[in-house]
């Protein structure tokens, strides 16, 4: 049996996560299971999935969760914080971590897994723009196996030689093409894009996701923190990743050769593809995902993305051209910039303002010690919060 932690098990990830756990009872254990406050959700996947703990971020919902559980014959031990969140992923029963928290919130749980050597199920790509250098090194060294969950990232690796992290050139890829839908705005004019609202924004044509990588996607930095992750996970710089906008969702990305192949994943639009591929790599299970009609799809589209009307993906590109601590800056402002529009208190159009004074006003240092990077993501934040007045 496989042990397994889910961090941010009550998110959309984790539930399908879940989902395709349940199916191989004979394979995998559940041996923790973690979430932000939601007591009721927690509870019902205890209740499905009798991990030995479960772990709140903040002792309230802990002590809530625990009374919840005195009632039932269950076992699991409640905790809480971030020291535990970073106990049961390093647990020695646990074999796989999916790290799927959402925001530079999952840095810490994630880093914790990798340096304790296990297989990571990588869906929180903010940790990996936030701190890649480091996280890389760090599984280097453990000998961590990162598997991407992001669906693009996912594809990518599935047509990828397996050595590719010799090199792409060694292995022969000339680039790597990443998909994008161009999330609900796609087509919506610059003077429409100021009125749009949060329930506009998460309304996403093909996939159903947490509200925060929904507003990503529709303001297409979701792209942009994707270019950064795909950097780092396939040893490359952005020169060799080109962004390709694909409103159906149905080829998740490709890999194009020297000798002129390229080589596509294709799927419906459901996570439940990508984590079982993580989950029982090199092998293949069941996901509960239906199979591809290509009658029903019939046709695929390709357009170039538009970096007027989506600045976050320009605004992406200079934080990695200026390279250091410059994309934590650029994921932190956009932590807070999304956070602020979800709540009405910033116009659509205000999120990449926001971002592009943050990294204005952030000097660029280099990304080498987590402390210096923590400490960049609160300043970054202090900042981007100081401003939101300013542009409203
Ligand atoms: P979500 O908002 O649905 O779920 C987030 C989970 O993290 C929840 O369980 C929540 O309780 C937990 N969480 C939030 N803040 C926390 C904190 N401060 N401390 C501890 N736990 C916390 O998000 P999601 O859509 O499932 O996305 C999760 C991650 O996966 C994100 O990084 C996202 O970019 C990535 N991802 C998601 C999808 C998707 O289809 N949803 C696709 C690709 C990548
Ligand atoms: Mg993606």
């Amino acid at each position: 049996m496989i042990g397994l932690t889910v961090l941010g098990s009550t998110g959309s990830i984790g539930v399908s996560t879940l989902d395709v756990v349940a199916r191989h009872p004979e394979k995998y254990r559940v041996v923790a299971l973690t979430a932000n406050r939601d007591v009721e959700g927690i509870f019902r996947q205890c209740q499905s999935f009798n991990p030995a703990y479960a772990v709140m971020a903040d002792s309230e919902s802990a002590k809530q969760l625990e009374t919840m559980l005195s009632s039932t014959e269950l076992k699991t031990e409640v905790l809480a914080g971030i020291e535990n969140l970073e106990a049961v992923v390093a647990h020695p029963e646990v074999d796989y971590v999916m790290a799927a928290i959402v925001g530079a919130a999952g840095l810490l749980p994630t880093l914790a897994a990798v340096r304790a050597g296990k297989r990571i199920l990588l869906a929180n790509k903010e940790a990996l723009v936030v701190s890649g250098e480091l996280f890389m090194q760090e599984a280097e060294k453990s000998g961590s196996l990162i598997l991407p969950i992001d669906s693009e990232h996912n594809a990518v690796f599935q047509c990828m030689p397996s050595e590719f992290n010799q090199g792409l050139e060694r292995v022969g890829v000339r680039r790597i093409l990443l998909t994008a839908s161009g999330g609900p705005f796609r087509q919506t004019s610059l003077e429409q894009l100021e009125h749009v609202t949060p329930e506009q924004a998460c309304a996403h044509p093909n996939w159903d996701m947490g509200r925060k990588i929904s507003v990503d996607s529709a303001t297409m930095m979701n792209k942009g923190l994707e270019v950064i992750e795909a950097c780092w996970l396939f040893h490359t710089s952005v020169d060799n990743i080109q962004v390709v906008l694909h409103p159906q969702s149905v080829i998740h990305s490709l890999v194009q050769y020297v000798d002129g192949s390229v080589l596509a994943q294709l799927g419906n639009p459901d996570m439940r593809t990508p984590i079982a591929h993580a989950l029982a790599w090199p092998e293949r299970i069941e996901s509960g995902v239906s199979n591809l009609d290509f009658f029903e799809v019939a046709r695929l589209d390709f357009e170039p993305p538009d970096m007027d009307r989506f600045p976050c993906l320009a605004l992406a590109y200079q934080a990695v051209e200026a390279g250091g601590t410059a994309p934590a800056v650029l994921n932190a402002a956009n932590e807070v910039a999304v956070a602020s529009f979800l709540d009405g208190k910033l116009g659509f159009t205000g999120i990449p303002k926001l971002i592009e004074a943050a990294l204005e006003q952030m000097p660029v240092t280099p990304a080498s010690n987590l402390e210096s990077l923590l400490a960049v993501d609160r300043e970054a934040r202090f900042v981007a919060e100081q401003t939101i007045a300013t542009l409203v």
